[in-house]
Protein backbone atom coordinates (compact mmCIF):
# COMPACT_ATOMS: atom_id res chain seq x y z
CA UNK A 1 0.00 0.00 0.00
CA UNK A 2 1.40 3.13 -1.38
CA UNK A 3 1.70 6.25 1.22
CA UNK A 4 -0.98 8.40 -0.68
CA UNK A 5 -3.21 5.48 -0.73
CA UNK A 6 -2.85 5.22 3.23
CA UNK A 7 -3.36 8.69 3.99
CA UNK A 8 -6.12 8.82 1.91
CA UNK A 9 -7.68 6.07 3.75
CA UNK A 10 -6.92 7.30 7.09
CA UNK A 11 -8.50 10.61 6.09
CA UNK A 12 -12.01 8.34 4.95
CA UNK A 13 -12.20 7.22 8.23
CA UNK A 14 -10.70 10.31 9.85
CA UNK A 15 -14.30 12.14 8.33
CA UNK A 16 -16.45 8.73 8.99
CA UNK A 17 -15.76 9.38 12.46
CA UNK A 18 -17.46 12.71 12.66
CA UNK A 19 -20.55 11.23 12.96
CA UNK A 20 -20.02 8.05 14.86
CA UNK A 21 -17.87 7.13 18.33
CA UNK A 22 -17.18 3.46 18.66
CA UNK A 23 -14.27 2.30 16.71
CA UNK A 24 -12.49 -0.65 15.52
CA UNK A 25 -10.65 -2.62 18.36
CA UNK A 26 -6.87 -2.37 18.22
CA UNK A 27 -5.20 -5.73 17.87
CA UNK A 28 -1.05 -4.86 18.60
CA UNK A 29 -0.47 -8.43 19.68
CA UNK A 30 0.00 -10.82 16.70
CA UNK A 31 -3.15 -10.83 14.53
CA UNK A 32 -3.06 -14.66 14.64
CA UNK A 33 -4.36 -16.82 17.44
CA UNK A 34 -2.30 -19.73 16.88
CA UNK A 35 0.39 -17.53 18.11
CA UNK A 36 0.33 -18.38 21.90
CA UNK A 37 0.17 -15.21 24.03
CA UNK A 38 2.99 -15.62 26.80
CA UNK A 39 1.78 -15.83 30.59
CA UNK A 40 1.55 -12.12 31.32
CA UNK A 41 3.66 -10.66 34.72
CA UNK A 42 1.25 -10.13 37.55
CA UNK A 43 2.41 -7.40 38.43
CA UNK A 44 1.21 -5.45 42.02
CA UNK A 45 -1.30 -2.62 41.42
CA UNK A 46 -0.82 0.14 44.33
CA UNK A 47 -3.62 1.16 46.30
CA UNK A 48 -5.82 3.27 44.36
CA UNK A 49 -7.67 6.41 46.41
CA UNK A 50 -10.21 9.27 44.85
CA UNK A 51 -8.42 11.69 43.29
CA UNK A 52 -5.49 10.16 42.08
CA UNK A 53 -3.61 11.41 39.20
CA UNK A 54 -2.63 9.07 36.45
CA UNK A 55 -1.13 10.09 32.88
CA UNK A 56 -2.25 7.03 30.55
CA UNK A 57 -1.07 6.57 26.82
CA UNK A 58 -3.62 7.24 24.34
CA UNK A 59 -3.76 6.78 20.37
CA UNK A 60 -5.24 9.46 18.32
CA UNK A 61 -6.82 7.40 15.61
CA UNK A 62 -6.98 10.17 12.90
CA UNK A 63 -3.25 10.61 12.98
CA UNK A 64 -2.15 6.68 14.79
CA UNK A 65 -0.13 8.92 16.92
CA UNK A 66 0.09 8.28 20.31
CA UNK A 67 0.02 11.19 23.10
CA UNK A 68 -0.20 11.15 27.22
CA UNK A 69 -3.41 11.91 28.49
CA UNK A 70 -3.53 13.36 32.50
CA UNK A 71 -7.02 12.20 34.62
CA UNK A 72 -7.52 12.08 37.89
CA UNK A 73 -9.22 9.03 39.22
CA UNK A 74 -13.04 10.28 40.42
CA UNK A 75 -14.79 7.20 41.15
CA UNK A 76 -13.89 3.60 42.47
CA UNK A 77 -16.40 0.65 41.94
CA UNK A 78 -16.32 -3.06 42.91
CA UNK A 79 -15.32 -3.52 38.92
CA UNK A 80 -14.26 -0.30 37.96
CA UNK A 81 -11.72 2.75 38.00
CA UNK A 82 -13.40 5.82 36.49
CA UNK A 83 -10.68 8.06 35.57
CA UNK A 84 -11.80 11.28 33.58
CA UNK A 85 -9.12 13.35 31.58
CA UNK A 86 -8.02 16.61 32.92
CA UNK A 87 -8.71 18.60 29.83
CA UNK A 88 -12.36 17.03 30.67
CA UNK A 89 -12.46 18.53 33.60
CA UNK A 90 -11.71 21.64 32.75
CA UNK A 91 -14.58 21.95 30.03
CA UNK A 92 -17.43 20.40 32.17
CA UNK A 93 -16.25 21.58 35.58
CA UNK A 94 -15.65 19.45 38.60
CA UNK A 95 -18.90 18.94 40.07
CA UNK A 96 -20.00 17.21 37.14
CA UNK A 97 -17.27 15.46 36.24
CA UNK A 98 -17.86 13.97 40.16
CA UNK A 99 -21.58 13.07 38.99
CA UNK A 100 -20.25 11.62 35.37
CA UNK A 101 -17.80 9.13 36.77
CA UNK A 102 -20.16 7.88 39.98
CA UNK A 103 -23.29 7.28 37.31
CA UNK A 104 -20.60 5.37 35.24
CA UNK A 105 -19.37 3.34 37.95
CA UNK A 106 -23.13 2.25 39.60
CA UNK A 107 -23.96 1.76 36.12
CA UNK A 108 -20.89 -0.72 35.36
CA UNK A 109 -20.91 -2.32 38.69
CA UNK A 110 -24.99 -2.73 39.05
CA UNK A 111 -25.70 -3.73 35.11
CA UNK A 112 -22.74 -3.35 32.84
CA UNK A 113 -20.41 -6.06 33.75
CA UNK A 114 -22.63 -8.52 35.13
CA UNK A 115 -24.15 -7.74 31.92
CA UNK A 116 -21.69 -8.19 29.55
CA UNK A 117 -19.95 -10.70 31.35
CA UNK A 118 -23.22 -12.91 30.83
CA UNK A 119 -22.84 -12.10 27.04
CA UNK A 120 -18.81 -12.14 26.46
CA UNK A 121 -17.37 -14.11 29.37
CA UNK A 122 -14.59 -13.61 31.61
CA UNK A 123 -12.86 -10.27 31.35
CA UNK A 124 -9.15 -12.02 32.00
CA UNK A 125 -10.50 -14.60 29.20
CA UNK A 126 -7.51 -16.69 27.82
CA UNK A 127 -4.82 -13.89 28.04
CA UNK A 128 -4.71 -13.05 31.82
CA UNK A 129 -4.93 -10.57 33.89
CA UNK A 130 -1.81 -7.89 33.27
CA UNK A 131 -2.21 -6.21 36.49
CA UNK A 132 -3.63 -8.52 39.33
CA UNK A 133 -6.32 -5.67 40.06
CA UNK A 134 -9.96 -7.25 38.43
CA UNK A 135 -10.80 -3.91 38.01
CA UNK A 136 -11.04 -2.18 34.59
CA UNK A 137 -10.01 1.01 33.99
CA UNK A 138 -12.46 3.32 32.13
CA UNK A 139 -10.90 6.68 31.09
CA UNK A 140 -12.79 9.59 29.72
CA UNK A 141 -11.07 11.16 27.87
CA UNK A 142 -11.18 14.59 25.18
CA UNK A 143 -10.59 12.83 22.40
CA UNK A 144 -13.72 12.84 20.13
CA UNK A 145 -12.72 8.69 19.87
CA UNK A 146 -14.28 5.72 22.12
CA UNK A 147 -12.25 2.50 21.69
CA UNK A 148 -10.22 -0.47 22.99
CA UNK A 149 -6.81 -1.38 22.54
CA UNK A 150 -5.85 -4.66 22.98
CA UNK A 151 -2.05 -3.52 23.49
CA UNK A 152 -2.47 -2.10 26.77
CA UNK A 153 -2.76 -5.98 28.46
CA UNK A 154 0.63 -6.66 27.26
CA UNK A 155 4.28 -5.16 28.05
CA UNK A 156 5.12 -2.60 25.62
CA UNK A 157 6.31 0.63 24.38
CA UNK A 158 2.51 2.64 24.68
CA UNK A 159 1.38 0.21 27.04
CA UNK A 160 -0.58 1.13 30.12
CA UNK A 161 -0.20 -2.39 31.23
CA UNK A 162 -3.67 -2.34 32.74
CA UNK A 163 -7.39 -3.71 31.07
CA UNK A 164 -8.76 -0.26 30.14
CA UNK A 165 -11.38 1.34 27.52
CA UNK A 166 -11.49 4.80 26.38
CA UNK A 167 -14.57 7.44 26.15
CA UNK A 168 -14.92 10.20 24.86
CA UNK A 169 -16.87 12.22 26.92
CA UNK A 170 -18.95 13.80 24.27
CA UNK A 171 -20.40 10.89 22.91
CA UNK A 172 -23.90 11.11 22.81
CA UNK A 173 -24.54 7.70 25.32
CA UNK A 174 -21.44 6.86 26.97
CA UNK A 175 -22.94 4.33 29.20
CA UNK A 176 -24.01 2.29 25.69
CA UNK A 177 -20.58 3.18 24.33
CA UNK A 178 -18.70 1.86 27.79
CA UNK A 179 -20.75 -1.85 27.25
CA UNK A 180 -19.91 -1.55 23.66
CA UNK A 181 -16.36 -0.89 24.85
CA UNK A 182 -16.05 -3.71 27.19
CA UNK A 183 -17.75 -5.92 25.51
CA UNK A 184 -14.66 -6.10 22.83
CA UNK A 185 -11.66 -5.84 25.46
CA UNK A 186 -13.92 -9.45 26.88
CA UNK A 187 -13.61 -10.85 23.63
CA UNK A 188 -9.89 -9.91 22.74
CA UNK A 189 -9.09 -11.48 26.06
CA UNK A 190 -10.11 -14.46 24.16
CA UNK A 191 -9.08 -14.33 20.55
CA UNK A 192 -7.20 -11.97 18.64
CA UNK A 193 -7.92 -11.75 15.27
CA UNK A 194 -11.59 -11.57 14.44
CA UNK A 195 -12.88 -9.39 11.77
CA UNK A 196 -15.56 -6.65 12.18
CA UNK A 197 -18.52 -7.43 11.11
CA UNK A 198 -18.65 -10.49 13.56
CA UNK A 199 -17.06 -7.95 16.64
CA UNK A 200 -19.02 -4.80 15.75
CA UNK A 201 -22.18 -6.37 15.65
CA UNK A 202 -21.88 -8.81 18.89
CA UNK A 203 -20.42 -5.44 20.94
CA UNK A 204 -23.66 -3.55 19.77
CA UNK A 205 -26.12 -6.71 20.75
CA UNK A 206 -24.57 -6.25 24.54
CA UNK A 207 -25.98 -2.61 24.50
CA UNK A 208 -29.21 -4.80 23.77
CA UNK A 209 -28.16 -7.97 26.15
CA UNK A 210 -27.71 -4.98 28.97
CA UNK A 211 -31.12 -3.05 28.74
CA UNK A 212 -29.70 -0.05 27.46
CA UNK A 213 -31.34 0.87 24.21
CA UNK A 214 -34.97 2.35 23.66
CA UNK A 215 -38.59 0.53 23.23
CA UNK A 216 -37.77 -0.51 19.93
CA UNK A 217 -34.46 -1.89 20.34
CA UNK A 218 -32.58 -0.37 17.81
CA UNK A 219 -29.25 1.40 17.87
CA UNK A 220 -28.59 4.39 17.16
CA UNK A 221 -27.45 2.99 13.57
CA UNK A 222 -30.17 0.56 12.78
CA UNK A 223 -31.88 3.67 10.77
CA UNK A 224 -28.86 4.21 8.36
CA UNK A 225 -28.62 0.60 6.64
CA UNK A 226 -32.70 0.69 6.81
CA UNK A 227 -32.63 3.44 4.62
CA UNK A 228 -29.48 2.92 2.40
CA UNK A 229 -28.65 -1.10 1.93
CA UNK A 230 -26.13 0.02 -0.48
CA UNK A 231 -23.54 -0.93 1.20
CA UNK A 232 -21.11 -4.73 1.54
CA UNK A 233 -22.15 -6.41 4.56
CA UNK A 234 -19.06 -8.30 5.58
CA UNK A 235 -16.83 -5.27 4.26
CA UNK A 236 -16.62 -2.83 6.98
CA UNK A 237 -16.28 0.68 6.35
CA UNK A 238 -16.19 2.20 9.69
CA UNK A 239 -19.55 4.04 9.13
CA UNK A 240 -22.92 4.31 10.88
CA UNK A 241 -24.24 1.65 8.13
CA UNK A 242 -21.95 -0.38 9.22
CA UNK A 243 -22.65 -0.59 12.50
CA UNK A 244 -26.21 -0.87 11.83
CA UNK A 245 -26.21 -3.84 10.11
CA UNK A 246 -23.72 -5.40 12.28
CA UNK A 247 -26.51 -5.62 14.92
CA UNK A 248 -29.52 -6.44 12.84
CA UNK A 249 -27.14 -9.41 11.99
CA UNK A 250 -25.82 -10.33 15.51
CA UNK A 251 -29.93 -9.73 15.99
CA UNK A 252 -31.09 -12.27 13.88
CA UNK A 253 -28.17 -14.93 15.03
CA UNK A 254 -28.90 -14.41 18.49
CA UNK A 255 -33.41 -14.38 18.18
CA UNK A 256 -32.26 -18.16 15.26
CA UNK A 257 -29.88 -19.83 16.61
CA UNK A 258 -29.93 -18.66 20.59
CA UNK A 259 -27.74 -15.87 22.50
CA UNK A 260 -25.75 -19.14 23.80
CA UNK A 261 -24.24 -18.82 20.26
CA UNK A 262 -23.56 -15.46 20.16
CA UNK A 263 -21.63 -16.94 23.43
CA UNK A 264 -20.05 -19.16 21.67
CA UNK A 265 -18.72 -16.99 18.98
CA UNK A 266 -16.63 -15.28 21.08
CA UNK A 267 -14.33 -18.47 21.90
CA UNK A 268 -14.83 -19.90 18.56
CA UNK A 269 -11.32 -20.41 16.79
CA UNK A 270 -12.67 -19.77 13.42
CA UNK A 271 -13.83 -16.46 11.99
CA UNK A 272 -15.71 -14.06 9.92
CA UNK A 273 -18.16 -16.19 7.61
CA UNK A 274 -16.26 -19.34 8.00
CA UNK A 275 -16.36 -18.91 11.66
CA UNK A 276 -20.03 -18.52 11.78
CA UNK A 277 -20.39 -21.50 9.61
CA UNK A 278 -18.64 -24.11 11.32
CA UNK A 279 -19.92 -22.78 14.82
CA UNK A 280 -23.30 -23.06 13.29
CA UNK A 281 -22.63 -26.82 12.16
CA UNK A 282 -20.87 -27.35 15.83
CA UNK A 283 -24.30 -26.07 17.26
CA UNK A 284 -26.16 -28.69 15.05
CA UNK A 285 -27.24 -26.13 12.18
CA UNK A 286 -26.93 -27.08 8.29
CA UNK A 287 -26.78 -23.65 7.30
CA UNK A 288 -24.06 -21.82 4.61
CA UNK A 289 -23.26 -18.59 5.07
CA UNK A 290 -24.95 -17.88 1.93
CA UNK A 291 -28.41 -18.91 3.13
CA UNK A 292 -28.01 -17.46 5.96
CA UNK A 293 -27.47 -14.43 4.53
CA UNK A 294 -30.25 -14.57 2.15
CA UNK A 295 -32.56 -15.68 5.29
CA UNK A 296 -31.90 -12.46 7.04
CA UNK A 297 -32.20 -10.05 4.20
CA UNK A 298 -35.44 -11.77 3.42
CA UNK A 299 -36.46 -11.15 6.92
CA UNK A 300 -35.41 -7.40 6.96
CA UNK A 301 -37.64 -6.92 3.78
CA UNK A 302 -40.85 -8.87 4.95
CA UNK A 303 -40.62 -9.31 8.72
CA UNK A 304 -43.24 -11.73 8.69
CA UNK A 305 -43.84 -14.17 11.96
CA UNK A 306 -46.23 -17.09 11.54
CA UNK A 307 -44.80 -19.45 8.78
CA UNK A 308 -41.15 -21.40 8.26
CA UNK A 309 -40.30 -21.69 11.69
CA UNK A 310 -40.25 -17.74 12.21
CA UNK A 311 -37.34 -17.45 10.05
CA UNK A 312 -38.05 -14.66 8.30
CA UNK A 313 -38.30 -11.99 10.87
CA UNK A 314 -36.89 -10.18 13.83
CA UNK A 315 -39.49 -11.31 17.04
CA UNK A 316 -38.27 -8.01 19.12
CA UNK A 317 -37.72 -5.45 16.74
CA UNK A 318 -39.95 -4.32 13.83
CA UNK A 319 -37.51 -3.40 11.25
CA UNK A 320 -37.40 -3.45 7.69
CA UNK A 321 -35.64 -1.69 4.60
CA UNK A 322 -37.02 1.28 3.88
CA UNK A 323 -34.83 1.62 0.90
CA UNK A 324 -36.92 -0.31 -2.16
CA UNK A 325 -38.21 0.19 -5.43
CA UNK A 326 -41.64 -0.33 -5.91
CA UNK A 327 -42.78 -2.14 -8.94
CA UNK A 328 -46.37 -1.54 -9.94
CA UNK A 329 -46.49 -3.39 -13.23
CA UNK A 330 -44.13 -6.09 -15.19
CA UNK A 331 -42.57 -6.53 -17.17
CA UNK A 332 -39.40 -4.76 -15.43
CA UNK A 333 -35.35 -4.36 -16.88
CA UNK A 334 -32.30 -2.98 -15.28
CA UNK A 335 -29.56 -3.72 -17.31
CA UNK A 336 -26.94 -2.14 -15.13
CA UNK A 337 -27.73 -2.88 -11.62
CA UNK A 338 -24.58 -1.90 -9.25
CA UNK A 339 -24.17 -4.29 -6.37
CA UNK A 340 -21.55 -4.64 -3.30
CA UNK A 341 -20.83 -8.42 -2.99
CA UNK A 342 -23.14 -9.63 0.05
CA UNK A 343 -24.83 -6.52 -0.58
CA UNK A 344 -28.60 -6.32 -1.88
CA UNK A 345 -31.26 -4.54 -4.02
CA UNK A 346 -35.03 -4.99 -2.81
CA UNK A 347 -37.77 -4.32 -5.37
CA UNK A 348 -41.90 -4.74 -3.65
CA UNK A 349 -44.54 -5.46 -6.72
CA UNK A 350 -47.30 -4.20 -5.56
CA UNK A 351 -49.57 -6.06 -7.98
CA UNK A 352 -47.93 -9.19 -8.82
CA UNK A 353 -49.70 -11.61 -11.68
CA UNK A 354 -49.98 -14.77 -10.14
CA UNK A 355 -47.09 -16.60 -12.13
CA UNK A 356 -43.89 -14.70 -12.94
CA UNK A 357 -40.28 -15.23 -12.97
CA UNK A 358 -37.15 -12.97 -12.30
CA UNK A 359 -33.75 -13.27 -13.52
CA UNK A 360 -30.64 -12.27 -12.90
CA UNK A 361 -27.09 -12.45 -14.60
CA UNK A 362 -23.78 -13.78 -12.74
CA UNK A 363 -22.07 -11.12 -11.24
CA UNK A 364 -18.09 -11.13 -12.52
CA UNK A 365 -16.45 -13.48 -9.55
CA UNK A 366 -19.85 -14.35 -8.01
CA UNK A 367 -22.91 -15.78 -8.13
CA UNK A 368 -26.26 -14.50 -8.29
CA UNK A 369 -28.72 -14.42 -5.11
CA UNK A 370 -31.98 -14.44 -5.37
CA UNK A 371 -34.75 -14.66 -2.45
CA UNK A 372 -38.40 -13.83 -3.60
CA UNK A 373 -40.93 -13.62 -0.68
CA UNK A 374 -45.19 -13.33 -1.50
CA UNK A 375 -48.07 -13.71 -0.34
CA UNK A 376 -50.92 -15.57 -1.73
CA UNK A 377 -54.16 -17.02 -0.62
CA UNK A 378 -51.97 -19.88 0.78
CA UNK A 379 -50.14 -17.36 3.05
CA UNK A 380 -46.15 -16.29 2.83
CA UNK A 381 -43.99 -18.63 0.71
CA UNK A 382 -39.90 -17.55 -0.15
CA UNK A 383 -38.54 -18.99 -2.95
CA UNK A 384 -34.51 -18.38 -2.94
CA UNK A 385 -31.99 -19.55 -5.40
CA UNK A 386 -27.90 -19.08 -5.94
CA UNK A 387 -26.64 -19.84 -9.22
CA UNK A 388 -23.54 -19.15 -11.27
CA UNK A 389 -24.60 -18.41 -14.51
CA UNK A 390 -27.75 -17.01 -15.25
CA UNK A 391 -30.50 -17.64 -11.94
CA UNK A 392 -33.76 -17.95 -13.87
CA UNK A 393 -36.92 -18.27 -10.47
CA UNK A 394 -40.12 -18.67 -11.82
CA UNK A 395 -43.03 -17.97 -8.93
CA UNK A 396 -46.82 -19.00 -9.11
CA UNK A 397 -49.21 -18.35 -6.62
CA UNK A 398 -52.94 -18.06 -6.25
CA UNK A 399 -54.39 -14.76 -6.35
CA UNK A 400 -50.61 -13.30 -5.45
CA UNK A 401 -51.30 -9.59 -3.68
CA UNK A 402 -47.80 -8.94 -2.55
CA UNK A 403 -44.30 -9.67 -3.80
CA UNK A 404 -40.89 -8.46 -3.05
CA UNK A 405 -37.92 -9.69 -4.81
CA UNK A 406 -34.36 -9.30 -3.23
CA UNK A 407 -31.09 -9.50 -5.81
CA UNK A 408 -27.05 -10.20 -4.09
CA UNK A 409 -24.15 -10.26 -5.30
CA UNK A 410 -22.33 -13.35 -3.02
CA UNK A 411 -19.53 -15.37 -3.55
CA UNK A 412 -19.19 -18.69 -4.45
CA UNK A 413 -17.43 -19.84 -1.70
CA UNK A 414 -18.04 -19.36 1.68
CA UNK A 415 -16.04 -15.52 2.00
CA UNK A 416 -12.45 -15.85 3.21
CA UNK A 417 -12.36 -15.56 7.16
CA UNK A 418 -9.04 -12.55 6.89
CA UNK A 419 -11.98 -10.16 4.70
CA UNK A 420 -12.22 -6.78 6.69
CA UNK A 421 -11.45 -3.39 6.22
CA UNK A 422 -12.99 -1.51 2.76
CA UNK A 423 -15.53 -1.58 0.68
CA UNK A 424 -15.43 -4.62 -1.06
CA UNK A 425 -16.09 -5.38 -4.92
CA UNK A 426 -18.78 -3.91 -7.05
CA UNK A 427 -20.19 -5.61 -9.81
CA UNK A 428 -22.89 -4.76 -12.40
CA UNK A 429 -25.68 -7.15 -12.77
CA UNK A 430 -28.85 -7.44 -15.41
CA UNK A 431 -32.22 -8.19 -13.69
CA UNK A 432 -35.30 -9.20 -15.47
CA UNK A 433 -38.46 -9.72 -14.37
CA UNK A 434 -41.59 -10.96 -16.33
CA UNK A 435 -45.08 -11.91 -16.23
CA UNK A 436 -45.41 -15.82 -17.55
CA UNK A 437 -47.90 -16.41 -19.85
CA UNK A 438 -49.98 -19.68 -19.46
CA UNK A 439 -51.01 -19.48 -23.25
CA UNK A 440 -49.04 -17.70 -26.17
CA UNK A 441 -52.10 -16.17 -27.59
CA UNK A 442 -52.74 -12.75 -27.13
CA UNK A 443 -55.84 -12.02 -25.27
CA UNK A 444 -58.58 -9.96 -27.24
CA UNK A 445 -62.08 -8.69 -26.32
CA UNK A 446 -64.65 -11.46 -27.67
CA UNK A 447 -67.29 -13.03 -25.21
CA UNK A 448 -66.73 -14.24 -22.08
CA UNK A 449 -65.43 -17.64 -20.81
CA UNK A 450 -68.74 -18.50 -20.26
CA UNK A 451 -69.77 -17.47 -23.98
CA UNK A 452 -66.79 -19.04 -25.56
CA UNK A 453 -67.38 -22.76 -23.73
CA UNK A 454 -71.37 -22.44 -25.33
CA UNK A 455 -69.66 -21.71 -28.59
CA UNK A 456 -67.39 -24.62 -28.85
CA UNK A 457 -69.91 -27.01 -27.41
CA UNK A 458 -71.99 -25.30 -30.56
CA UNK A 459 -70.04 -26.21 -33.08
CA UNK A 460 -69.63 -29.92 -31.81
CA UNK A 461 -73.40 -30.44 -32.26
CA UNK A 462 -76.07 -30.97 -35.09
CA UNK A 463 -77.31 -27.46 -36.86
CA UNK A 464 -80.13 -27.66 -35.04
CA UNK A 465 -79.33 -27.51 -31.47
CA UNK A 466 -76.39 -24.73 -32.30
CA UNK A 467 -79.09 -22.79 -33.68
CA UNK A 468 -80.89 -22.88 -30.12
CA UNK A 469 -77.80 -22.15 -28.58
CA UNK A 470 -77.12 -19.07 -30.64
CA UNK A 471 -80.70 -17.98 -29.48
CA UNK A 472 -80.05 -18.59 -26.09
CA UNK A 473 -76.80 -16.93 -26.56
CA UNK A 474 -78.57 -13.51 -27.73
CA UNK A 475 -81.14 -13.80 -25.24
CA UNK A 476 -78.18 -13.86 -22.20
CA UNK A 477 -76.47 -10.74 -23.82
CA UNK A 478 -80.11 -9.10 -23.97
CA UNK A 479 -80.61 -9.83 -20.36
CA UNK A 480 -77.23 -8.32 -19.25
CA UNK A 481 -77.39 -4.91 -21.22
ZN1 LIG B 1 -16.42 -1.44 18.28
Amino acid sequence: MNSSWTLLCLGLIAFSFVFIQPVPVHNNFDQNDSVSIPTQPMLQTPAQEIGDNRSFWALNLDTMEHYVADAYLLAIGNHCYIYIEDLVISIIGEEEANARAETYRDEFDANIYPRVIDLAGDPDGTLGDIDGDPRIYILIAEHRQSYYRQSNEGAGEYSNMCEMVYICYRTSNPVRTIVHEFHHLIWFNYEFDEIHFVLEGAAEYAKYHSGYLPANNMTDWVQDFLDDIDDSFIYFEVEAQDYGVCYLFAFYLAEQYGVQFLRDMVQHGDDGAVGLETALEAAGYNISFNELYLDWMTSLTIDEQGFADDRYCLQDMDATIQDYTTLESLPYQDDSLSLYCYGSKVYQLTSPPDSFSVEMSQPANGVAGLSVAFRDAQGWHVQQMQKEGLAILDVTGESIDTAHVIVSYLFAETPAADIDFGSGPRETVQVLMHEINETTDTPTPGPSNTDQALLIIAVSIPITATIIVFVLLLLRRKSEI
